[in-house]
């Protein structure tokens, strides 16, 4: 099975395609984590990444185009993938389109998670994320064992510089004007499948798996 997951920053991306592509055994490929990676590593990828993120903007196309690529041909993704994050334009969405035609794997589903605004600054303001493993925590609504420390890995907990409320209004802007267009381009082609991202996260992972099974579009 090929996904993708659309949605606002803070819809629950991160958290659903981690169990989603589990369950399904499918890889997942979440582009804001290649970039947090090259970014601890010190790369170059990281270092340009990096001026973009901090200010809430969207890194520019070609550089995530060809990360994705890379991702793509990786025998990880043989049984299927899972792109969390990507695409966010419709530029990226014309490049995936063609790159997926061209290694003959074609997506089966969008999924678009929707959440109001104010259930993604009350998400993000409060999510914490493992530095050594990337894994994410909120404070209220999955707060983890012992504070500060990720259950699985034992890494520090700390808050992403661009989950602080102005950089995160500037994120859902940045959505609002490139990404939501990508909504229509899907529905258009009979891939969408819209799922209610703001219960609670056991719900919503129930309503992906439902929507999932239900016959694809157009067969
Ligand atoms: P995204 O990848 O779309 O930015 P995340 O999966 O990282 O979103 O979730 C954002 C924050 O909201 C995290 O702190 C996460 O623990 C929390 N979260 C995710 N799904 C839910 C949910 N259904 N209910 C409450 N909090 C959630
Ligand atoms: P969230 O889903 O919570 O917004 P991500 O981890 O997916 O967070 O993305 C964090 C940041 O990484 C984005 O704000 C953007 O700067 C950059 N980024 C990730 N994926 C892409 C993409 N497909 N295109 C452009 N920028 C991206
Ligand atoms: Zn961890």
């Amino acid at each position: 099975m090929n996904l993708v997951f659309l949605g606002p920053p803070g819809a629950g991306k991160g958290t659903q395609a981690e169990r989603i592509s589990g369950i399904y055994g499918i890889a997942h490929i979440s582009t804001g984590d290649i970039f947090r990676e090259n970014i601890k590593k010190g790369t170059e990828l990281g270092r340009r990444a990096k001026e973009y993120m901090d200010r809430g903007e969207l890194v520019p196309d070609e550089v995530v185009i060809d990360i994705v690529r890379d991702a793509l041909v990786d025998e990880k993704c043989d049984r299927g993938f899972l792109l969390d994050g990507f695409p966010r334009t419709v530029a990226q969405a014309e490049a995936l389109e063609v790159m997926l035609r061209e290694i003959g794997r074609p997506l089966d589903r969008v999924v678009n998670l929707s959440v109001p605004d104010e259930v993604v600054v009350e998400r993000l303001t409060a999510r914490r994320t493992c530095r050594n493993c990337g894994r994410n925590y909120h404070l209220v609504f999955n707060p983890p064992k012992v504070e500060g420390v990720c259950d699985v890995c034992g890494g520090e907990l700390f808050q992403r510089d661009d989950d602080r409320e102005e950089t995160v209004r500037a994120r859902l802007e940045e959505y609002r004007r490139k990404t939501e267009p990508l909504i229509e381009y899907y529905r258009e082609r009979g891939l969408l499948v819209e799922v209610a991202g703001d219960g609670d996260m056991d719900e919503v992972t129930q309503a992906i798996q439902e929507a999932l099974a239900t016959a694809a579009p157009g067969g």
